[in-house]
């Protein structure tokens, strides 16, 4: 369903629904929520309770108020009270949105529908429209309780050819709400005896909390009633055009108005026809002005094509941001967001926003570190176990990218498990299972949470430790079985084993051995413990704690454990009868590469989480520079934002923040393509492998983990200390945000060692000269900045490769030969990753619509950019590309833009903020001061 509004570009249909929907707690969220919306609702309210009080027989007074606004009540409400709560909701919800600039062009109105709609289109005022829903209560009085309606979903034809089975039965086809979904009307007796003998293989039948049936011809003496109830109110003419779902065309300004409506009380409602009557186009949305999305599901079942919204049954945020910004700054907001989002649907983060707001899921303060680490583990169970189906398998790719972004929100530490778990451990057994006997069971334990995933690659021992693994699994011939042996204490594994009694299965790299002859790096799955502890022969150290983000990581061995020849996820390898071994793959380094599959996953996932966080921490330190007065003698009084150093630290930050979302957005698009094919041997890389093999199995992905980590780090440190006291406290989150910044340097592989293998893989290629940055070009012009990013990194580039071709012609050896270069190889791999950064921001700030949007998106841009050059400068003047006026007028630019951005920082806070899903005192709506004492406890003397 389309959840972005644009009033320059859209038009707009209301659409009011029939009666039948509960309205109990419809108002709640958006009364809680939208403060700026309570005048109005209660003004509304009470006009509605003024008529309900004077022509209702037995009013309640304040009911309908509280129905709406509370979760007190539950249906079946008093007489006459669900209809008003319904209409009060559809008017609220229409005032409020006409207030907010969207207004419609046609109106559609279902059965009761058609009081608020009147409302709408100018015909009655608010208090008439009251008084028609009590007119029309009064009519139905005496039919209370003696008849009904049903739901089915079924077409017209075939509906009536059910009923058909019953002449008998006084029973009729009220409503036909969409192609295959009608309405049965009837007397209660005759409904009962219908369900009664309905056929269990058929579509059920749904009673609606109705108690009279509606659209049924026997009621002429209700019609009689409501006509003449109806006499008092004098109808206004139309201002906006209605469609009736009853006459199946729009009204005329000659159509005896009451007497329209009093037809709906015994003739059917056919919505599908009705709606083929509207004159829409592609830019039309309807809007479903119900308490729920029933209305707006049949009007997207009649016309597939149709955009849809349903504001009370959507996140109340969509609502809200509609509500309370002007629809520019809206639009600009939803276009932010939607950049921010990336490949993951808003409706998935909605989705994944409401997972991850269970107060399960949340870390306990004041634990110790082992109590702490189980305590993870409980609530990775728990995620695991409220993921929705489409994740496992990655089935919908975008879901684990969703995970990854909210669980980096949420906690460090259960990042890292969803990590490990899902990235490292079922991503690993993913790409293997083909053809194995076990791997999806094994898998499926995991992604139920049933078992807990180890992944042991790292050996202790040796830098570089991915490159070979130390650990050995020698093939006994006599069994044909494998001993997994750990030869010594440096090819010790370092992995989250310290909780050693827990259900944990293990995904172990080790070395092939058979018949003497070493094979390749291949991954064995086996269990590790359970709640008795390690399994025999496996040997589990306690945690060594990192403070940065708490996991058990510890140390692991095996002594001679005897593995089942299936524990292998052999991946198309074999050893066959002779006991001869054959790996398609034909290379050890290609196996390795393969075998190593899965962090890719980790890098997307970190990307993805790692951006986040910075958006987070950014928005965070610019909520509380803007909000923060200062009593210094110079601008005494004034917001912190004012001061320059305050606003370019901040800023800078936001920009830096936008330029990885863009650029971890990418690599995750890369990464969703990339799942359709990751079984295939084919796509396997025959890269070069130096010192890891991570630029042969995916350079992107790994190079937007070795640049977001650092970028995340510096960010994180720069946003605390941006943030005095309120920075240093843990529960403003920063201090773990920059924790799991930390550990990214090494985690998932150590970025330098990115950096380098990046490098040296394009310096074996032909490199590409790109045109010279003109030294005049605007510093605003997106051509100039990329001309400039892909200059530094071309000329790096090329100086290695000159060097290395001269020395290696002279005979010197590789490590002499890269030494002495090392610094600017891994400089070169730095400024390749940042062009592809750039561009990735350059571009997504492009595809934003044309005004305020994109002119805050390339001011981020652009600041992260000027600041980049900025850094390089000297590099830059050295190689004649930058003179001393330029270099000047960085400066001056940078404070434009910042001063720009300050402009609108509320704006870009509401579009990249993170708000209460941090849970830092900072992000709370109350004043900090407030919100500070508030998560704290107190002891009065
Ligand atoms: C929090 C955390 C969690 C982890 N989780 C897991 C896990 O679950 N499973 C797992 O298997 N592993 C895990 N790791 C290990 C991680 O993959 C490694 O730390 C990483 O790959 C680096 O290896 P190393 O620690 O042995 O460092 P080393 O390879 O020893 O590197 C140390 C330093 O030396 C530099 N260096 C190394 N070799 C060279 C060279 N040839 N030339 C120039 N410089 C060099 C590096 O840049 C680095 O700065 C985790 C690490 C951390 C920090």
């Amino acid at each position: 369903m389309s959840t972005q509004l644009n009033v320059y570009r859209q038009n707009y249909v209301f659409g009011f629904p029939g009666q039948g929907s509960d309205p109990c707690g419809a108002l709640a969220e958006l009364y809680q929520c939208v403060p700026e919306a309570r005048e109005q609702i209660d003004a509304t309210l009470a006009i509605i309770e003024l008529q309900a009080a004077q022509y209702e027989p037995d009013p309640h007074p304040g009911l309908v108020t509280q129905v709406l606004l509370t979760h007190d009540h539950a249906l079946p409400l008093p007489s006459g009270v669900a209809q008003l709560a319904l209409y009060g909701a559809a008017v609220v919800l229409n005032q409020l949105l006409q207030a907010a600039g969207v207004v419609p062009a046609l109106i559609v109105a279902q059965s009761f529908g058609e009081i608020a709609a009147r409302v709408c289109g100018g015909v009655l005022d608010i208090a008439q429209g009251a008084r028609a829903v009590c007119a029309l209560n009064a009519a139905y009085r005496d039919e209370e309780g003696r008849g009904s309606m049903l739901l089915i979903n079924l077409s017209a034809p075939a509906t009536q050819a059910l009923l058909d089975r019953f002449p008998e039965r006084n029973l009729v086809l009220g409503s036909v709400n969409a192609p295959a979904q009608c309405i049965i009307s009837g007397e209660t007796a005759d409904l009962e005896h219908l369900r009664a003998h309905h056929d269990g293989n058929a579509p059920p039948l749904r009673p609606i909390p109705i108690a009279y049936a509606s659209h049924y011809p026997p009621h002429l003496e209700v019609a009689r009633k409501l006509y003449e109830n109806l006499q008092p109110l004098i109808p206004q003419p139309f201002h906006t055009p209605i469609y009736s779902t009853v006459l199946g065309r729009r009204y005329e300004p000659e159509d005896d108005l009451h007497h329209m409506f009093t037809r709906g009380v015994t003739q059917p409602t056919n919505l599908p026809h009705t709606l083929a009557q509207l004159p829409t186009d592609e830019h039309t949305v309807f809007i479903d002005l119900g308490v729920n999305n029933g209305l707006s599901t049949c009007i997207h079942k009649s016309l597939p094509d149709a955009q849809v919204y349903a504001p009370l049954a959507q996140p109340i945020e969509i609502l809200r941001l509609l509500l309370t910004k002007t629809p520019l700054e809206h639009e600009a907001i939803m276009a932010l967001r939607g950049l921010a989002n990336g490949p993951v649907d808003a409706q998935v983060h909605a989705h994944m926003a409401k997972i991850f707001r269970d107060p399960e899921l949340r870390p306990r303060a004041n634990q110790s570190f082992h109590d702490g680490h189980r305590h993870t583990y409980q609530r990775l169970q728990h995620l695991m176990r409220q993921l929705p189906e489409g994740i496992h398998g990655f089935a919908q790719p975008q879901l684990l990218m969703a995970v990854a972004s909210h669980a980096a929100i949420n906690d460090p530490s259960l990042f890292m498990g969803c990590v490990i778990q899902q990235g490292l451990c079922i991503g690993t057994l993913l790409a293997f299972e083909q053809d194995h006997p076990h791997a999806a069971q094994w898998r499926h334990q995991l992604e139920t949470g049933a078992r807990l995933g180890v992944y042991a690659l790292t050996e202790i021992g040796r830098s570089n430790s991915h490159m070979g693994a130390c650990v050995e699994a020698v093939f006994d011939p006599q069994t044909r079985t494998f001993v997994l042996n750990t030869p010594n204490k440096a090819a010790l594994k370092f992995a989250n084993v310290g909780i050693n009694n827990l259900d944990k299965m293990g995904v172990v790299f080790a070395q092939v051995t058979v018949q003497g002859q070493a094979c390749g790096v291949f991954a064995f799955v086996l269990p590790l413990s359970d709640a008795k502890g390690p399994r025999p022969g496996v040997c589990m150290s306690s945690p060594a704690e990192i403070r940065a983000v708490p996991l058990d990581y510890g140390l692991a061995s095996f002594d001679r454990v005897r593995l089942p020849f299936d524990a292998w996820l052999c991946d198309g390898a074999s050893i066959d009868a002779a006991n001869h071994f054959h790996d398609p793959l034909g290379s050890t380094d290609r196996r390795l590469i393969r075998s190593l599959f899965a962090p890719k996953n980790v890098w997307a996932m970190v990307g993805i989480g790692l951006s986040s966080v910075m958006l987070a921490c950014a928005t965070l330190a610019l909520t509380h520079a803007n909000r923060r007065t200062t009593q210094a003698r110079i601008g005494n009084g004034t917001g912190l934002l004012a001061f320059r150093t305050q606003r370019r630290a901040l800023f800078g930050c936001l920009a830096t923040a936008y330029v990885m979302k863009c650029f971890a957005n990418d690599s995750a698009r890369l990464w969703i393509e990339g799942t359709a094919s990751q079984a295939s041997l084919q796509t396997t890389g025959s890269g070069d492998v130096t010192w890891t093999p991570w630029a042969a199995i995916s350079q992107t992905l790994a190079l937007t983990k070795a640049l977001c980590a650092p970028a995340a780090e510096a960010l994180a440190t720069e946003c605390r200390l941006r943030c005095g006291v309120a920075g240093a406290l843990n529960l403003n989150r920063f201090a773990d945000y920059e924790g799991m910044a930390k550990i990214y340097q090494d985690a998932g592989g150590n970025n330098r060692m990115i950096l380098l293998d990046a490098a040296k893989v394009l310096i074996g290629q032909p490199l590409d000269e790109p045109t010279r940055p003109d030294p005049k070009g605007a510093l605003d012009d997106a051509a100039y900045w990329q001309a400039m990013a892909h200059t530094l990194e071309y000329r790096l580039l090329k100086q290695v490769a000159e060097h290395v071709a001269q020395h290696s012609g002279e005979g010197e050896d590789d490590m002499q030969v890269w030494n002495s270069q090392l610094m600017i190889v891994a400089r070169a791999g730095e400024a390749y990753a940042q062009r592809l950064a750039i561009q990735s921001a350059v571009q997504a700030s492009h595809s934003l619509p044309q005004g305020l949007a994109r002119e805050l998106g390339s001011a981020l841009c652009g600041m992260y950019v000027l600041e980049y050059l900025n850094k390089h400068a000297a590099w830059f003047i050295s190689e004649g590309l930058m003179d001393i006026a330029r270099y000047r007028a960085l400066e001056e630019r940078l404070d434009a833009l910042s001063d720009f951005l300050t402009a609108h920082v509320e704006l870009l806070i509401e579009a990249f903020g993170h708000g209460e899903a941090t849970r830092a005192a900072i992000a709370d709506t109350a004043p900090y001061p407030d919100a500070l004492a508030n998560k704290l406890q107190w002891a009065v003397g």
